[in-house]
C-alpha cells in the first residue's frame, strides 16, 4: 500500500492559518472588551491582523515613498505587504502559495470539492483567460487610484484618519454583519471555490496580481531538464494554477505560485527543480519551508525590534474610536 508523501507546504500553510486564527480570535476579544460598558481591555491588539488591511497598506507605501515617514497606525500591515513584495522577488508568488490564509482556505474548498465530486472542474480556456484578466483590472485600478492619483500629503493624511485608525475594526464588524448583496457575494466566491480549484486567487485577488507581476522578476523558478524527462505530465496535472510544466522549459508564469507540488509529482530525481537562475542552487520542498517561513519571519522580527510592527494608537484613542467605529466614513 502506497503512503502518501509528507508535504511541507500543508504543514506551513495549515500552522499559518492557526495563526491567523488565533490572532482574529484575539482581536474579536479586544474589540468587545472596548464595546463592553468597562470600555477597557485586558487583550493586547494583535498588529498580525492588519495583513487584513491591503489597501491602507498600499496608501501607506505611497506615503512612505513620497514623504520618507512610515505609517505608525498600520505598521505591520506595510511590513506585511513590502514582505510579501519581497518574498516574490526572491521566491516567485510563494507568499500565495505557502503562507495567505485566503489561499489555503481556497485549497481547503478545492479539496472538499475533490472529495464530493471526485475532481475540480475547469473553466474553459476561451473564459479562463477574459476572467483571469479580472484580477490585474482590479489591481490597476488600485495602484492607479492610490499610487498615481493621491499626493503623498493625501496618502499621509489618510493614514492619521479615524476612518483609517478603525479600518480594522469596521472591517471586521462588516463580516460580522453581513447580510444581504455581502452575504450572496460570499457564498458565491465559495461555492466556485468548491467547484474550481483556487478560483479566489486565479481569478480576483489583486494582492496576488500584483505579486504575480512583481515575481517575474524572480531569478528562482521552475526550471525542467529535457533530456531526462520521460514527459508523464506528472507535473502539469500536479500544478494547482494550470500551468503546462511538461512541456516549458523554464516557468516564467505570473500564475505559478512556487508551491512546488510540480516538483513533488515528478518521478525523475533532480529532473524538475525549483532553480536559481544565477546561483543554479536548487531549494527542495522541504529548502522552500524553511526559507520562505524564515524569510517571513526575519522581517517580522525586525519590524518588531525596531519599532515597526505595533500601532501607536492608544487605549485610551480606542476608547473613543472603537465605540464609534460605524461613523466613520472616508
Ligand atoms: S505546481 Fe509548479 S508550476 Fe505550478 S504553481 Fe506550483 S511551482 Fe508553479
Ligand atoms: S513530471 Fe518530471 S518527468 Fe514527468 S513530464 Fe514533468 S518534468 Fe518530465
Amino acid at each position: 500500500m502506497s503512503r502518501k508523501k509528507f508535504n511541507p507546504r500543508t504543514l506551513v500553510q495549515v500552522v499559518f492559518a492557526l495563526v491567523v486564527l488565533s490572532l482574529g480570535i484575539n482581536f474579536i476579544l479586544f474589540v468587545n472588551h472596548y464595546l463592553g460598558p468597562n470600555a477597557n481591555s485586558p487583550f493586547n491588539r494583535p498588529a498580525g491582523v492588519e495583513g487584513f488591511l491591503p489597501i491602507s497598506a498600499l496608501v501607506a507605501l505611497k506615503a512612505w515613498l513620497a514623504t520618507g515617514i512610515f505609517d505608525t497606525i498600520h505598521p505591520a500591515g506595510l511590513v506585511i505587504l513590502l514582505t510579501a513584495i519581497i518574498i516574490s522577488v526572491i521566491f516567485k508568488k510563494a507568499f500565495c502559495g505557502w503562507l495567505c490564509p485566503i489561499g489555503t482556505l481556497s485549497t481547503g474548498l478545492a479539496r472538499i470539492g475533490k472529495f464530493l465530486f471526485g475532481r475540480n472542474f475547469r473553466v474553459p480556456l476561451v473564459l479562463d483567460y477574459p476572467l483571469r484578466s479580472l484580477k490585474y483590472l482590479i489591481m490597476a485600478f488600485f495602484l492607479s487610484t492610490v499610487l498615481l492619483g493621491m499626493s503623498g500629503s493625501a496618502a499621509a493624511a489618510f493614514l492619521n484618519t479615524p476612518y483609517n485608525m478603525v479600518a480594522d475594526v469596521k472591517m471586521l464588524q462588516f463580516f460580522q454583519n453581513l447580510a444581504g448583496v455581502g452575504l450572496l457575494i460570499l457564498g458565491l466566491i465559495i461555492v466556485l471555490s468548491v467547484l474550481f480549484e483556487n478560483f479566489w486567487c486565479r481569478y480576483l485577488c489583486p494582492y496576488g496580481a500584483l505579486l504575480g507581476i512583481i515575481s517575474m522578476v524572480s531569478p528562482w523558478r521552475i526550471a525542467r531538464t529535457a533530456k531526462t524527462c520521460i514527459n508523464c505530465s506528472a507535473c502539469t496535472q500536479a500544478c494547482p494554477n494550470r500551468i503546462e510544466v511538461a512541456t516549458a522549459q523554464q516557468v516564467w508564469s505570473p500564475e505559478c505560485n512556487g508551491c512546488l507540488e510540480c516538483v513533488r509529482a515528478c518521478p525523475v530525481p533532480q529532473t524538475l527543480q525549483f532553480r536559481s537562475i544565477l546561483t543554479h542552487w536548487a531549494f527542495s520542498p522541504q529548502a522552500m519551508a524553511l526559507a520562505v517561513v524564515g524569510t517571513w519571519l526575519i522581517f517580522v522580527a525586525v519590524a518588531k525590534l525596531s519599532g515597526h510592527w505595533q500601532t501607536s494608537i492608544t487605549p485610551q484613542m480606542y476608547r473613543v474610536l472603537i465605540p464609534n467605529a460605524a461613523n466613520y466614513t472616508h
